[in-house]
């Protein structure tokens, strides 16, 4: 598979390694940039650098896979069961009188809904927070694309909004 680097930033201590062990000068930008037009994938400069900050990408991304309704329900089945995870955790760290226990939920609280989060965003489902989307929603619920437009779900989100 056909790969180029590129450098994180906020990783790079400058030392300048990959200048130097760069063939086609690809690393050495005035924009701190890896140029990719100059790259051939070789991964000298991502193997020279001590700071981790090179990683190397395939030059072409597969297509997105097909979701898959059952994969999606399994996602959803899991978003739920973390959803209730986040509802235990809170309620056990509200309740307890320990200080350890509490922290220890507090955290479990985050880490589930994290986790969550992320499951929502695979299954495609995930929706910023905020008055952005809520606006979106609400213009979408006034003004719907198509025919089936799902009103009912787009009214249950935003209430839901509204219990945030
Ligand atoms: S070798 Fe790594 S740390 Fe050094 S300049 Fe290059 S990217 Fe930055
Ligand atoms: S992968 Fe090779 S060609 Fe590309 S920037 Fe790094 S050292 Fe240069």
């Amino acid at each position: 598979m056909e790969k180029k680097a590129v450098r994180n930033l906020r990783l790079c201590t400058k030392d300048c390694l990959c200048l130097y062990v760069c063939p086609t000068g690809a690393t050495d930008t005035e924009n701190s940039i890896i140029d990719v037009s100059r790259c051939v994938g070789c991964g000298d400069c991502a193997a020279a650098c001590p700071s981790g900050a090179i990683s190397m990408v395939p030059a072409v991304y597969p297509e997105q896979q097909e979701k898959k309704e059952e994969v999606c329900f399994a996602l959803n089945a899991l978003i739920e069961a973390k959803a209730e995870e986040e509802m235990t955790a809170a309620s056990l760290a509200r309740k307890t009188e320990k200080v350890g226990l509490r922290r220890l939920m507090k955290a479990v609280t985050v880490s589930a809904r994290l986790s969550g989060e992320d499951l929502a965003r695979e299954a495609g489902y995930m929706l910023p927070q905020g008055s952005p989307a809520l606006a979106l929603l609400k213009a979408l619920r006034d003004n719907p694309p198509s025919d089936d437009f799902p009103l009912n779900e787009t009214n249950r989100i935003i209430e839901a909004f509204k219990g945030e």
